[in-house]
């Protein structure tokens, strides 16, 4: 059966995952994935991943790094919102230079003023993954998907130890939106229907239902195509119905 097939395939490429590649370049992921010297930079890379591309968002960070000349957390914390939204100007780090620049100041004065200078602070003390869904909620501007997506790398990339993972849904964008379709797991009217796809993830692996993402992503971006899918070739060949007419 298909769900029994993607669960048991999403859990063997958990297990796996070991190198963290949150941005192609190799400095500027150094810095997003160092959680143990700067742990902002994974939260405030998070927070400006909206309305562009994850490899431009999760650059931030490091290009604000280059133009500050560091990036701990109490020299962040000394620059003027006027300064943030000059440099993000400037330097054009985002579709919404203003509004973005205004989320990068929030967010680091909340680090600073609520947890102590120390964005770990939002995961290290083995929390259920509803309690970090919500501390990423509390954040200007972070919505649900951004806030379950930060929670899914913590635990998935990171081995953040959490003590359950109920609350760990999928992100459904256009890779996982084709592939539920194509595997008939939603029907093809549901496409884009978010809640549908978040409940059917549930209804497969309920204990993590966010496990699933990277499978479905993975696959729709190399295998499961919008055009041309590769199906002699993909792992879900024997159990997929190959709902592919009318597709996204
Ligand atoms: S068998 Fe084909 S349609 Fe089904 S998931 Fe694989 S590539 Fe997609």
């Amino acid at each position: 059966m298909i769900e029994e097939k993607l669960k048991e395939v999403s859990i063997a490429e958990y297990n796996k995952q070991k190198v963290i590649k949150l941005v192609e370049d190799e400095e500027k992921n150094k810095l997003v994935s160092d959680l143990i010297n700067y742990p902002h930079a994974f939260v405030l890379a998070c927070a400006m991943d909206r309305q562009i591309t994850a490899e431009r968002a999760w650059s931030i960070p490091y290009q604000i790094k280059q133009i500050l000349g560091t990036f701990s957390i109490e020299k962040l914390y000394n620059v003027s919102l006027e300064e943030y939204k000059k440099i993000f100007h400037e330097n054009k780090l985002h579709r919404f230079n203003d509004d973005m620049a205004k989320v990068f100041y929030s967010t680091v004065h909340k680090i600073v003023e609520e947890y102590n200078g120390d964005a770990s602070n939002i995961w290290n003390d083995n929390p259920s993954s509803a309690t970090v869904v919500s501390r990423f909620l509390d954040f200007d501007g972070m919505g649900i998907k951004i806030s379950t997506m930060a929670t899914n790398l913590l635990s998935r990339d990171f081995k953040i130890p959490l003590s359950d993972y109920y609350s760990i849904d999928i992100s459904p964008d256009a890779h996982v939106k084709r592939v539920f379709k194509r595997m008939g797991l939603i029907k093809e009217k549901d496409i884009q229907n978010i809640d549908k796809i978040v409940y059917k993830a549930r209804s497969i692996n309920p204990e993590f239902p966010g496990i699933l993402d990277l499978t479905c992503w993975k696959l729709g971006k190399n295998t499961c195509r919008p055009k041309n899918p590769k199906c002699n070739s993909c792992i879900f060949e024997a159990e997929c119905p190959k709902i592919i007419d009318n597709d996204i």
